[in-house]
């Protein structure tokens, strides 16, 4: 959709400050109560910028804010007026759209291909989309006076940080509700990009604010009683916790968490589309995906020759700088996920399955971790149970159709799944037994605005994208 120049991408074009304050009410701030942290390149460890960390004051402020721009000026004001600002957005963001690809991927440590050629036209596309609902949604289903919920607090992961934020700004403004938005602590610079945005776009003042801090910044998000709706994409764990204190107040609550998707190939499977899809699976954004698909499931009589072209193709993956236009695999995004990978990997080893990895030259500065499958594993392996999120695959096999649905269902998460065949019948059949928000035949890893998405069990509930996605912005 977008042109751009030959690589390597420059740098300069992301032309990031010194430091960065909070947004809120229309303004950058700098905080009451907060602190000061830092976002590093994660490729070569470079401090990128300062940003502020807010405190619960600052939370606060936030939350007043949008609470005003929600009572006088955005709740009233017609879908047909809100339309016109969200198309505004979306068109600012596909004109800013190269410096905001060069920026995330600075941030985040994604090639930048990803994000230039996935990450970017999908967030522009969320925008786009949700703008259209925003004049039609007395027509969708949800009585002829939808009514919003209010201010929203949403607290989004650092793997895609600008598309998580258009995931949950877009729906929230289209359905009429003011929002809070705190970004992950180690890629905040495209969400305050985003803010300098609304204001290009005159959006109205406390609309949107975006409150930059670690968790403690979330948990003051959570706890304050003044927001009416949260929305949270992370860790199981913490998403566990804001269930536990978001229960028993009026607080609707939805929750997009972990995943440990299998990637099921049968024996009839094209296998140059099937490698390619268990590439772009767990090695897309380097694994660090909430539906990687990070355990491969192969049918025993096919499992050698697809493992060989499996192992030829990644072969040919170039890790390295994100901003070269040619590099398929990027950095981790912070040491502390790259401690979590090697850790994971390492049990793998420990437990006796078999690792192997191309040869490849990492980079010595940076967080590095070399795309990897794991033969021999059992459901039994650390490997095969718990979440990764990163460039490593489990490689598990399985005799028939049914043995295939034990093994993909044998895990407390239930956000996506594969299947492989060229046998229609079997594709619909497997997939009704799977317990996954999301299943994909002969692809993986597609998004678009119009499908739902979201798990069930450890993996969340809610759905975010599409029409569905709009419920959770309603009062119905
Ligand atoms: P995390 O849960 O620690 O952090 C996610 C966000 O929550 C960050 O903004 C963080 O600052 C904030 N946070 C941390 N503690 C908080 C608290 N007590 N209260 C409120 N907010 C708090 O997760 P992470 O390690 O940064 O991200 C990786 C995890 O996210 C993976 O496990 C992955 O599966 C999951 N994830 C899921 C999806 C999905 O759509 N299901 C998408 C992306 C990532």
């Amino acid at each position: 959709q977008f042109e751009y120049a030959p690589a390597p991408e420059s740098r300069e074009l992301a032309s990031i400050q010194a430091s960065y304050r909070l947004f809120i009410g229309g303004e950058f701030v700098d905080p009451t109560d907060g602190d000061v942290g830092k976002t590093v390149n994660p490729a070569t460890e470079e401090v990128l910028a300062e940003v502020a960390e807010a405190g619960a004051a600052d939370v606060d402020a936030a939350v007043r804010a949008a609470r005003t721009a929600y009572e006088q000026v955005w709740g009233p004001m017609p879908g047909s007026e809100r339309a016109k600002y969200l198309f505004r957005i979306a068109r600012l963001i596909a004109e800013r759209s190269r410096e905001l690809a060069v920026l995330e991927s600075l941030d985040n440590g994604k090639p930048i291909r990803e994000s230039r050629d996935v990450d970017l036209p999908q967030v522009a596309a969320y925008f786009f989309y949700y703008a259209g609902w925003a004049d039609k949604l007395p027509y969708a289903g949800f009585g002829p006076q939808p009514q919003p919920l209010g201010v929203a607090g949403q607290v989004i992961p650092w793997n895609f940080p600008l598309l998580m934020l258009a995931w949950k700004i877009a729906p929230a403004l289209a359905c009429g509700n003011t929002v809070v938005l705190k970004p992950a602590e180690t890629t905040p610079l495209t969400a305050l990009r985003f803010a300098e945005i609304c204001q290009q776009a005159d959006l109205p003042p406390g609309v949107v604010n975006i409150v930059t801090g670690a968790g403690e910044t979330g948990a003051a998000l959570v706890g304050h009683p003044g927001v009416d709706k949260l929305a949270f994409t992370g860790s199981t764990e913490v998403g566990k916790q804001i269930a536990r204190r978001v229960a028993g107040t009026r607080k609707r609550l939805t929750l997009e968490l972990g995943g440990k998707a299998a990637n099921i190939v049968f024996d009839d499977a094209p296998v140059d589309q099937a490698v390619e899809g268990i590439v772009n699976g767990i090695f897309f954004n380097q694994g660090q995906v909430c539906c990687a698909g990070s355990r491969l499931l192969v049918q025993e009589s096919v499992a050698e020759p697809l493992l060989a072209a499996l192992r030829r193709r990644m072969a040919t993956l170039r890790v390295g700088d994100p901003l070269d236009k040619n590099t398929d695999v990027g950095a981790v995004n912070s040491a502390a996920q790259l401690a979590r990978i090697t850790e994971l990997a390492q049990a793998g080893a420990a437990e006796g399955a078999q690792p192997w990895s191309p040869p490849c030259q990492l980079p010595e500065r940076g967080f590095w971790f070399a795309p990897t499958i794991f033969t021999g594993v059992t459901q039994a392996h650390r490997i095969a149970r718990e979440e990764i999120f990163g460039p490593v695959l489990s490689v598990l096999t399985f005799r028939t159709p049914a043995e295939a649905v034990e093994k993909a269902n044998n895990t407390p998460y239930g956000l996506s799944a594969g299947i492989w065949s060229e046998k229609g019948s079997r594709i619909l059949s497997v997939a009704d037994q799977l317990r996954a928000g999301v299943v994909w035949a002969n692809t993986f890893n597609r998004f678009d605005p119009t499908s739902p998405f979201g798990g069930y069990r450890e993996s969340g509930y809610g759905r975010e994208g599409g029409r569905h996605g709009l419920e959770a912005y309603l009062a119905h």
